[in-house]
């Protein structure tokens, strides 16, 4: 597969409008540059807030958006704009920055789209934190809980599509919802601590999302995939992996039958 997103950097980037005007922005400002199959780029800007960090669009958000642009699309670049530099006059990306981005990464993948590059911007200065990362492979890791919870958050949302679902869907995202919390509550302790607590189980997981009594094979595979990952094990799955059956689903969701 060929980056035409990340090869259209340095230059080509702030030739984007939007891109160029987040450059020189007093705030932090979010913008999603998404490119199909052929190439064609279309543009999606996060709010502008009041806080002093960028927020990025919501999966709801990038979902509804697809279906309004109805294009199928592979590839995201991901910018934002840090409106101040630290005295040395480098941009530095934040911890923020970096978790933000390995989450949409998962995110996207759901959605079969490959998110090329995360770039920071200030002024005429630009960081790639794909080159930034490449000798610091600590920041990629992410244990099974995340992605499970990120699997979770997509199947909810994906039947939620579907009316056929809709009267156990709610039973099952208030189950996910407390149960991800106790899971979570588990693993974000020290690993030398947890042993004095109870391991969280998640027995009626299968159950509850047998409730969702999908025919469909994507959805069928993907719950498989999730089934198979554990909660304490770090990365198993890549987010390659997920791609090709994402691109199944936003196909089925721009046709308006996922
Ligand atoms: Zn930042």
């Amino acid at each position: 597969m060929k980056f035409y997103l990340s090869s259209c950097l340095p230059c080509d980037l702030f030739s984007i409008a939007e891109v160029k005007k987040i450059a020189v922005m007093r705030r932090e400002q979010v913008v999603l540059i998404f490119a199909n199959r052929e190439k064609k780029i279309n543009v999606l800007c996060g709010k502008t807030c009041e806080h002093e960090w960028a927020v990025i669009p919501s999966v709801n958000i990038i979902i509804e958006w697809i279906i309004k642009k109805r294009t199928c699309y592979h590839e995201v670049l991901l910018v934002h704009n840090h409106p101040e530099l630290p005295w040395h006059g480098e941009i530095i990306p934040s911890e923020a920055d970096i978790i933000s981005t390995e989450f949409l990464k998962w995110q996207l993948a759901l959605l079969g789209i490959n998110l090329s590059d995360h770039v920071i911007i200030s002024g005429h200065k630009k960081l790639s934190l794909k080159e930034y990362n490449l000798n610091d492979k600590e920041y990629l890791k992410v244990n099974g809980f995340e992605i499970k919870r990120f699997l979770y958050c997509f199947l909810a949302q994906a039947a939620v599509f579907s009316h056929r679902y809709s009267s156990t869907i709610n039973s099952i995202v208030n189950y996910l919802e407390n149960n991800l919390d106790k899971i979570r509550d588990y693993y974000e302790k020290p690993a030398f601590l947890r042993i004095f607590y109870p391991k969280p189980q998640d027995k009626q997981f299968k159950a509850k999302i047998s409730q969702l009594k999908t025919t469909d094979e994507i959805i069928k595979k993907l719950i498989n995939l999730l089934l198979a990952i554990r909660d304490d094990k770090n990365i198993i799955i890549t987010p390659e992996k997920i791609i090709p059956y994402g691109l199944e689903l936003q196909k089925k969701i721009i046709a308006g039958t996922a």
